[in-house]
């Protein structure tokens, strides 16, 4: 299997790969969606919620100031670094990641569609106003010291102390432009994937030779769509990924292993190819 997957990078050199939580759950990134797309550990904020009630919104960044201190920490792991090098080796013409952490970048993956947002941006439901998630935890803290605490004792073991919290509220900043209410800038439960985002996908995935899926079930319609598209256009695709995929009747193979292992000795096969080749 490994030197199967060494070979579909040897004879594609313009593949289209498309990220799930499973490349960034070694990075201590809890898999936050289940297969069906949902959150796993809590109930999904719902798009509608958030835009239509404060209490959800409360509710949301009362829990988003306590996970983002995780976040923040989590680091890119063996198989972001390996599909940055296979990028920089000319093998991957994009990736389409439905992670929301900005791991790939980190990595040093250059030509990254983010399918989903990225948590570390902020924006503005009023004005589309942008800012950084970094500046909202500041002055989430500055308008709720008490979350200090509740960061200490929520995070081993849940959000039992962060419930109790939920029920006084937590006073959120608002817009500086407009004073409207805050989004991160990801793509939530019920919403749409902007179009522009969606036809930059197409337009990577029409020059591509294959596709590559990692550490994705592809549940999520946002990201099977594509492997439908490329099914239909012939390109082969393969996956790395443990357990089923809904794309599994229209792959070529499928590694079922960890993402950060096999790639690495991917990229080791490859290279040495490479070198005796060249
Ligand atoms: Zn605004």
């Amino acid at each position: 299997m490994l030197n199967q997957l060494a070979d579909f990078f040897r004879d594609h050199e313009s593949i289209f790969v498309l990220t799930g939580a499973g490349i960034s759950t070694a990075s201590g990134i809890p898999d936050y969606r289940d297969e069906d797309g949902e959150w796993k550990h809590r109930k999904p904020m719902d798009y509608r919620d958030f835009v239509g009630e404060h209490a959800a919104r409360q509710r949301y960044w009362a829990r988003s100031f306590v996970g983002w201190q995780c976040f923040r920490r989590a680091a890119p792991n063996r198989a972001h670094r390996a599909l940055a090098r296979l990028e920089a080796l000319g093998r991957i013409d994009a990736i389409v990641t439905q992670n929301v952490d900005g791991l790939q970048q980190r990595a040093g993956s250059r030509e990254v569609i983010e399918l989903h947002g990225s948590l570390s941006r902020v924006q503005c439901l009023d004005c589309g106003d942008a800012s950084t998630r970094e500046t909202m935890q500041q002055r989430l803290r500055a308008a709720n010291p008490e979350l200090e605490h509740l960061s200490a004792q929520a995070l081993p073991d849940g959000d039992a102390s962060l419930e109790a919290f939920d029920r006084d509220g937590i006073r959120l900043p608002e817009c500086k432009s407009c004073g409207g209410a805050l989004k991160p800038d990801v793509v939530f439960f019920g919403e749409t994937v902007p179009p522009a985002v969606v036809e930059s996908c197409y337009a990577r995935l029409e020059r591509a030779d294959a596709m590559l899926v990692v550490g994705s079930s592809l549940m999520v319609y946002s990201g099977f769509r594509f492997a439908r598209a490329a099914a239909e256009s012939g390109l082969p695709i393969a996956a790395i990924n443990r357990g089923k995929t809904r794309a599994d009747d229209l792959l070529a193979f499928k590694v079922e292993a960890d993402c950060g292992e096999t790639l690495g000795q991917v990229v080791s096969i490859f290279e040495e190819n490479q070198a005796l080749t060249t």
